[in-house]
């Protein structure tokens, strides 16, 4: 944990005293100090290489090594060549695609690893992701991909294409073989490179990576009509249809999660055609969170009771197990109430013990009786008064995302009802397990308690949802 924490610093550092405008255009920005890395306990010549996306013969001819074996804690090694950066202002914004790592971008944009990487500040080659947009020379643009077929190489392909071999051998500096790929020139009215399995023509995740407890939309374009599911953390969550063309998933994780790298499947079932399973990385960043201890107040002990709180919960769980296929939402929602924030999502809380559990909600402060709006459109699947949570509304917004409204004072809305972005469905009070007026807003997605602020910024591009556009009555 150290070397790595030692390392990120390091690479922050070097990264600081590199900061490059990249927004300034026609600027040839400075370059001259090198990215560099200090050698930590229990690191090799190859770990480091491969941490940075090198390798070990690069790394031995920029620091003057003869003998890889030797290099010693807190020695400073070059990463990357000193020789300047590329002027950057005239590069371009390449989303990133499944499939495309380190080194087949590295071939794409005729640039080597280290040099891409520290124009986009990034860590090291396993942060690329799909989804991710990377600043690129604008000759990718101009790049198509294609499969070596076995028994091919350099040399045929070139015969193949009528291309001469140098331009080949630019664009794929080490041999081919079967079934590598192959960078190419683009065909005169080309789009750019896509290198994904049919039926997919684009995939898009984001945010990258995704902060525990946060929210994450995986949108899919494919060529024909078809069907999905996401599976990732032992859990299967469908796929919601935008469109005949259009397949979208929602990702969520608790905010106790473990921060790694996780594996997401994606199970695409064309209507007609065989089952394609598509793997990648989900990266799940720890985030900050607070700690709180709460005070339950003596008339209202009686209230921890056990069987009462599960009793609850269950039906809580049941309402958040609701995959409703129509999206009623757009991002972003707006805020339930015009008040400060008293309690964030997430933070870590004790009542009267361990820190064993967190808070699942976004809590205002806000005196009783204020009006609290629905922040986007949906379908209210509970209004009644609840034991823990007082008087409470449960908007169900569809694609399994939902919202709730505890410890109101008043409820102005009932089961069924269709609620719009703006009205007014309750009042803030003090009812329930509760230590003061104010409104818990909680927020499920796929089953999972979320931050729901992450959802006041519009995080992913998603078109209105049918019904949005209609004039207002
Ligand atoms: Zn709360």
């Amino acid at each position: 944990m150290r070397t790595k924490l030692a390392l990120f610093i390091a690479w922050m550092l070097v990264m600081a005293l590199t900061a490059i405008p990249l927004a300034a255009h026609n600027v040839a920005p400075p370059y001259e100090v090198a990215p560099e890395h200090i050698v930590q306990p229990g690191e090799t010549l190859f770990s480091i290489a491969r941490h940075y996306g090198t390798d070990v013969e690069t790394l031995c001819r920029l620091n003057a090594i003869a003998d890889p074996r030797h290099i010693y804690v807190g020695q400073r090694l070059r990463i990357a060549p000193s020789t300047g950066m590329p002027d950057l202002s005239r590069w371009e914004s390449h989303r990133l695609r499944l499939g495309e790592d380190a080194e087949l971008l590295s071939r794409l944009a005729g640039v080597p690893w280290p040099t891409l990487g520290a124009a986009n500040r990034l860590l090291s080659p396993q942060s690329l992701l799909p989804g991710l947009s990377l600043l690129l020379p604008p000759r990718v643009g101009a790049t198509r991909l294609d499969l070596v077929a076995p028994e091919e190489t350099r040399m045929t392909l070139a015969m193949q294409t009528g291309l001469p071999f140098w331009t080949i051998a630019t664009f794929n500096p080490r041999p081919l073989y079967g079934g590598a790929i192959a960078v190419l020139p683009a065909r005169e009215g080309e789009d750019a490179p896509t290198f994904l399995p049919s039926p997919i023509v684009a995939i898009d995740l984001a945010p990258q990576p995704l902060i525990r407890g946060d929210s994450a939309i995986l949108a899919i374009t494919t060529t024909v009509s078809a069907d999905c599911t996401l599976h990732y953390l032992e859990r299967v969550e469908p796929c919601y249809h935008e469109d005949e063309r259009h397949l979208i998933g929602m990702l969520s994780v608790s905010p106790m999660l473990e921060p790694q790298s996780y594996t997401v499947t994606l199970e695409l079932v064309p209507r007609d055609g065989s089952v394609l399973d598509l793997s990648f990385p989900l990266v799940v960043a720890a985030g900050h969170f607070s700690f709180e201890r709460i005070d339950v107040p003596a008339d209202r002990q009686n209230l921890l009771d056990a069987q009462k709180i599960r009793d609850e919960l269950a039906t809580l769980d049941a309402l958040a197990a609701r995959r409703t296929e129509t999206r009623y939402w757009d991002l972003p929602f707006d805020y339930p109430v015009h008040a400060a924030v008293s309690s964030y999502f997430g933070s870590r809380r004790s009542y009267g013990g361990a820190f064993n559990s967190y808070h699942s909600g976004t809590d205002f402060r806000a005196g009783t009786g204020t009006p609290v709006h629905a922040p986007a459109d949906g379908v209210v699947v509970l209004a009644q008064p609840l034991f823990v949570r007082g008087n409470a509304i449960v908007i169900d917004h569809g694609w399994g995302v939902l919202t709730g409204y505890w410890h109101l004072s008043e409820i102005d809305v009932e089961v069924g009802q269709l609620v719009h972005r703006g009205e007014v469905i309750g009042k803030v009070g003090n009812t329930g397990l509760s230590t003061g007026a104010h409104l818990h807003w909680q927020m499920w997605v796929s089953g999972i308690p979320v931050n729901a602020l992450q959802w006041t910024r519009a995080f992913f591009p998603l078109p209105p949802h049918e019904g949005s556009a209609a004039p207002p009555q």
